[in-house]
């Protein structure tokens, strides 16, 4: 049986630097932790061993990408924020 309190919470986690716009589908993320040895002043996985976002988020625009670009399942999307171009996953 599923945890009421999980299942009324967002899969969605979103959260924005300067420059970029990230989002993390927590239903397709597998918890294997890529993304926060990468960029462990922005990722990080939560109780139910879920990729989420740090606050605030202190990597650099080329770290962040480079988290997002080592997510086997894609998990991870980045968008520019003046372009309003998703960097990743290519499109
Ligand atoms: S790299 Fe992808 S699958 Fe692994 S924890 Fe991060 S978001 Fe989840």
């Amino acid at each position: 049986m599923k945890d009421i309190s999980t299942m009324a919470k967002s899969k969605v986690i979103t959260g924005e630097t300067v420059e970029l716009k990230i989002e993390i589908d927590q239903e397709t993320c597998i918890g294997c932790g890529t993304c926060s040895v990468i960029a462990p002043d922005s990722f990080e996985l939560d109780k139910n061993f879920k990729s989420c976002l740090k606050s605030p988020i202190k990597d650099n625009k080329k770290t962040i990408l480079e988290a997002a670009q080592s997510c086997a399942v894609d998990a991870i999307k980045v968008i520019d924020n003046r372009s309003g171009k998703q960097l990743w996953p290519e499109s």
